[in-house]
């Protein structure tokens, strides 16, 4: 923590005083969401989720954005407090420990990974830019490695995300991970980015690892600071065209769920997006069976 290199940046910033990298990360472990997901990859949910905050990246249309990219935000982690929750929670597929991006905080996350009953799947929540150093310390830890591969070319993510060198620093994390690790590789499309952001990233899948499964996501929602071709929701054409290229391209696709959620209906949270779409992020029985129901079409 006094010459951090937990992300690829390798800034080296001591963080012992307060937050000085990129990241505006201090040494403190904080933790601003926890809970049950019921929506997610099919075999992993229901998960239980612990976000840290504090990202390395700073993507302009992050659902999380006002708390993952504050590393400030959140209360101090207690890693006896957060086991006795997951031990106690029934139904459970996994333990998902996400963002911001927990390579910025391993030693909290490690402190959690070290609760997590066995009898649990391990999911490590990652944007895919840890450094090799904070590679080499995971090692052996994840069952799953949930890895983001947001941006095709290092111009879109310089400019939407601040992130340098992008595109070297995730392959080189999906290589490391996809040796060692089941490694699923999600990535959401953004409006506009199909050819410049999403071709690339399937085709590199595609071509460089043909077995690793790709969690496509259309269901993009203009968020945070999303601006200009961000700030609008992804086109028929587009999700059609997105779905098109995986299929040319042989990409082999993981199936989301939504698994039944607890009884209590006052667990639903619902919105409307800008193109009159219902959205959930989990759903009891009562709100599952309308969503299953005819005449709607679930987007992820
Ligand atoms: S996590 Fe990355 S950006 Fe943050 S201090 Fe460490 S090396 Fe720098």
């Amino acid at each position: 923590m006094r010459a951090c290199r937990l992300c690829a940046l390798r800034c080296g910033a001591d963080r012992t005083s307060g937050p000085a990298g990129a990241c505006r990360t201090d040494a403190v472990t904080r933790v601003f969401h926890e809970g049950i997901e019921w929506a997610g990859e099919s075999e992993l949910v229901p998960t239980y989720v612990v976000s840290l905050s504090g990202c390395n990246m700073a993507c302009a249309f992050c659902l999380t954005g006002g708390a993952s990219q504050d590393g400030r935000a959140g209360t101090p982690l207690d890693g006896d407090a957060v086991g006795e929750r997951i031990r106690v929670a029934t139904g459970l597929r996994s333990v998902t420990i996400l963002g911001g991006e927990p390579t910025v905080h391993l030693d909290g996350a490690i402190e959690i990974a070290a609760r997590v009953p066995r009898s649990l799947l391990l999911v490590w929540k990652t944007n895919a830019t840890a450094s090799a150093e904070a590679l080499r310390l995971l090692r052996g830890i994840p069952d799953v490695v949930l890895a983001d591969f947001k941006f095709g070319n290092d111009r879109c993510a310089g400019r939407i995300a601040s992130m340098p060198d992008y595109v070297g620093a995730v392959r080189s994390n999906l290589r490391a991970w996809a040796r060692r690790s089941r490694l699923i590789v999600r990535h959401l499309v953004m409006p506009g980015h199909l050819d410049c952001c999403f071709r690339p990233v399937a085709e590199w899948l595609a071509r460089e690892m043909p077995r690793v499964p790709l969690s496509l996501m259309t269901g993009y929602l203009p968020a945070h600071r999303a601006w200009g071709e961000l700030a609008r929701t992804n086109r028929a054409a587009e999700c059609r065209r997105a779905a098109e290229l995986v299929r040319t391209l042989g990409v082999h696709l993981v199936p989301w769920r939504i698994a039944r959620g607890p009884s209590a209906a006052s667990q639903d949270e619902l919105w409307i997006d800008p193109r009159g779409r219902v959205c959930a992020d989990s759903a009891s029985p009562a709100l599952l069976s309308v969503l299953n129901g005819p005449g709607a079409e679930l987007v992820i």
